[in-house]
């Protein structure tokens, strides 16, 4: 099919609610993308960090080949190998405790909620401005963003909305408290790391209360920042994490992670899902946690993010840039528009990146990205200018 007749068949028959650019991709090797013309691509957005292992990775190929010739769903009345490897991983890779395993990072968060109003039945979920944790309606509800919520209200009672400010989190959190969630790096915001001193006031703060730190490393996780988890570079360690996008090396997953003193919070008949923790998801996601957590490909995260964030700086219309690892942000020199240059990237450069903003840039290749290749996306931008 061509483009134009897909976009007759979006018009006619898909819920308008993206707005997507004029591609069809129809392969993806890598970091490398091909259109329907049999363009090639630069992919530096990765499906939004779900790619981190690369498209079509082989390793995650042939797991999920495999499962999916072998049993592809059962339910969760039953056990299956992948559900529960998966869920020891999981917990011997981060918090030690228990996993709930489901299908996005929605889910995962929603999930994190339950466990929330559990662990202080009735208690209020503080979240800090510009967060993103989702489009359902707790996650949505956790999300302080008007455009978002405003059309959809009344949203779920009981969050409560604080600045990024030490003092007014330490405020905020009040014996009323159930939780504190919070994305150690805000994703969807424009790449916006919170403070050291901002974690350890909420961690401070939750012991203070008897609340729980539950951090969302939806996008953060799975080794995008330059470790397997980004809470491990910051001096916080929190109760529980969300993860989803990358963790199935392409295929829909997320997780509820706890440590050892929430591990039994949620009780049986407390939640479930009917594919969570199926047999080819978690195949595949066991595969790209193992990759995701090899110290030499961490380590290339780290250095190939400084390459990035150096390279992104010296171009001439890039005000500033901000991230972590491969989590990479940049800020725009005032009119001139992300979302027009990230177009532009796309259709003049075959260089697929975002706009989170009208003025940032967001720019999360996969994790095996080489240098040459984040040479030549920085070549891309440079005859942008
Ligand atoms: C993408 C994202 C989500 C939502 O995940 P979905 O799989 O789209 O439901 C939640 N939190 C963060 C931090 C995200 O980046």
């Amino acid at each position: 099919m061509t483009l134009s007749e897909l976009q007759a068949l979006e018009r006619r028959y898909a819920i308008p609610t993206y707005a997507r650019s004029p591609v069809a991709f129809v392969r993806g090797d890598g970091v490398r993308l091909w259109d329907d013309q049999g363009n090639e691509y630069l992919d530096f957005l990765a499906g939004i960090s779900v790619l981190n292992v690369g498209h079509c990775h082989p390793r995650v190929i042939a797991a999920v080949t495999q499962q999916a010739a072998q049993l592809t769903h059962v339910s969760n009345l039953y056990y299956t190998e992948p559900a529960m490897r998966l869920s020891a991983a999981l917990s011997e890779s981060s918090l030690g405790g228990k996993v709930f395993l489901c299908n996005s990072g929605a889910e995962a968060n929603e999930a994190a909620i339950k466990l929330a109003r559990r662990h202080r039945p009735g208690g209020e979920i503080v979240v800090l401005r510009d967060a993103f944790h989702g489009r359902t309606y707790g996650a949505l509800s956790a999300t302080p963003q008007e455009a978002k919520q405003a059309p959809f209200a009344p949203l779920v009672p009981g969050f409560v909305a604080c600045e990024k400010d030490p003092a007014a989190l330490a405020a905020a959190v009040t014996p009323r408290t159930a939780a504190v969630l919070l994305e150690p790096i805000q994703g969807e915001a424009g790449v916006l790391p919170l403070s050291e001193e901002l974690l350890a006031a909420a961690r401070r703060a939750c012991d203070a209360a008897g609340a729980v730190l539950i951090f969302d490393e939806v996008q953060t996780g799975m080794g995008r920042t330059g470790t397997l988890w980004a809470y491990q570079q910051t001096g916080v360690v929190p109760d529980a994490l969300t993860s989803a996008k990358a963790l199935g090396g392409g295929l829909p997953i997320g997780a509820l992670v706890t440590g050892a003193r929430l591990a039994d919070t949620l009780r049986p008949g407390d939640h479930g899902s009917t594919f969570a923790g199926g047999p080819v998801a978690c195949a595949a996601a066991l595969v790209a946690l193992e990759i995701c957590s090899e110290e030499a490909l961490l380590e290339h995260v780290r250095s190939a993010g400084e390459r990035l964030m150096a390279g992104l700086a010296e171009l001439p219309y890039v005000q500033s840039v901000r991230g972590r690892g491969l989590l990479v942000g940049a800020e725009l020199v005032p009119g001139v528009s992300a979302v027009e240059l990230a177009r532009r990237a796309l259709s003049e450069q075959h260089l697929v990146l975002n706009a989170t903003g009208p003025s940032s840039l967001r720019l999360e290749p996969p994790l095996i990205v080489t240098e040459d290749q984040i040479d030549e996306a920085l070549a891309c931008l440079a005859r942008l200018a």
